[in-house]
């Protein structure tokens, strides 16, 4: 079965009002952001119009962005609460 097929399988709960991750919409270093767009395996990060945007839904809770942003960019970074968040049916 293929990543594409896995992730067919995924199951999110997305909290509504608050996002379990906090950018800093005024960080200006276009490289990392760049490097932030291009590692979030479900392409939240977007550089529009030379701003930093994210979108929490559809977050697959990789870490990848915290300990790529290195608390620069990536203001906070929390799991979702409760039984929010993603969730595997297959591994
Ligand atoms: Fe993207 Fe992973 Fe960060 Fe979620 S934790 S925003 S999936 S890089």
């Amino acid at each position: 079965m293929s990543i594409d097929d896995k992730l067919g399988f995924v199951k999110f709960v997305t909290d509504e009002h608050e996002s379990h991750i906090l950018i800093d919409e005024e960080y200006a270093d276009e490289a990392e952001i760049k490097r932030l767009v291009m590692a979030c395996p479900a392409e939240l990060y977007k550089y529009i119009d030379g701003k930093l945007t994210f979108s929490h839904e559809g977050c697959l809770e990789c870490g990848t962005c915290r300990v790529l942003a290195g608390g620069k960019g990536v203001k906070s970074w929390t799991h979702p609460k409760g039984a929010m968040g993603v969730e595997f049916r297959q591994g």
